[in-house]
């Protein structure tokens, strides 16, 4: 029998797919690998929807591969662990994010930063190991190998399975850039999912915090929802000069609007020694960009 979705792996498995660029999901029916040795398999509770996985559904990036089945915020519970595996039990909550896999052996993977590799396999919509295409959350069950498989803590309810990506894409550059002391000024440009969750960690390190936003109608949220102290309109130039010569830091967290910014910032990335570089010339931004004071 030729092989399928459905047939080319053992498990069976159910999802929502994208087979075309209409951005119109419908039921898949496919497969998972059985549970190796050093694989965790789990009962998919709780998919987040990142903005990424509707550039992919649409093919917006131009890269995607019919049919999709897109979720990288996953969380769930543990139905099957591998012989090896010694990092959860059956029965435990666990989460996926991003990242399925990577070479384990570069620079990158072994300081804990495999989200460089150059080897790097996503959680949905690449070839794995063995050939197949990786499918992601937006389903009933997963198998990922346990490196990649994050314990959830018992009192942090499943429903924030964003923090797997949106999550960490802002509280890490907070943490790492020393941002997580109270009394820093912070600007938020962008108040999508990034813009969420970066609002609500600096604020609850203590920051006073801005958002820089191209709606107004996104004031209120802001403010009265989010606790935000201030609010910039973003195509007001007025407003905009408020942020020039001062001391702040200012996030990007969206990526449709970082190229306007930059007559307000400079552009920074972090090299293979973690350390902070200036960008030299147009076309080297980062998703996350910085100006530390002035
Ligand atoms: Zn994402
Ligand atoms: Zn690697």
């Amino acid at each position: 029998m030729a092989k399928s979705y459905e047939n080319e792996h053992p498990i069976k498995a159910f999802g929502w797919s994208a087979r075309d660029t209409s951005g119109i999901l419908s039921p898949f029916n496919f497969s998972r690998r059985a549970t190796g040795e050093n694989d965790v398999q789990f009962k998919v509770l709780y998919c987040g929807i990142c903005h990424s996985d509707l550039h992919k559904i649409k093919n917006e990036w131009g890269n995607s591969k019919y049919p999709i089945v897109p979720g990288h915020e996953i969380v769930g519970v543990v139905t099957e662990v591998g012989s090896k595996v010694n990092k959860v039990n059956i029965g435990d909550n666990v989460g996926v994010g991003v990242l399925i896999g990577s070479c384990r052996t570069c620079n990158s993977c072994t300081n804990d930063l495999e989200q460089y590799c150059p080897s790097a396999i996503s959680t949905y919509n690449t070839m794995y190991y063995d050939g197949t295409t990786t499918y992601g959350g937006y389903s009933d069950l997963m198998v990922a190998n346990e490196h990649f498989v994050f314990r959830w803590p018992e009192n942090l309810p499943m429903e924030a399975a964003p923090l797997l990506c949106a999550g960490i894409t802002t509280y890490s550059p907070l943490k790492y850039f020393g941002l997580d002391k109270p009394g820093l000024h912070i600007g938020v440009v962008g108040l999508g999912g990034l813009g969420h969750m970066a609002v609500k960690f600096a604020k609850a390190f203590g920051a006073n915090v801005t958002i820089i936003s191209t709606s107004i109608n996104k004031k209120d949220e802001a403010i009265k929802l989010l606790g935000a102290n201030s609010f910039l309109l973003s195509h007001d130039p007025e407003q905009m000069q408020i942020m020039v010569g001062q001391s702040k830091t200012i996030m990007l967290a969206s990526e449709r609007d970082r190229l306007k910014y930059h007559d307000y910032l400079y552009r920074s990335y972090i090299d293979e020694n973690k350390k902070i570089k200036r960008c030299p010339g147009p076309g080297c931004v980062n998703a996350l960009e910085f100006e530390i004071g002035s």
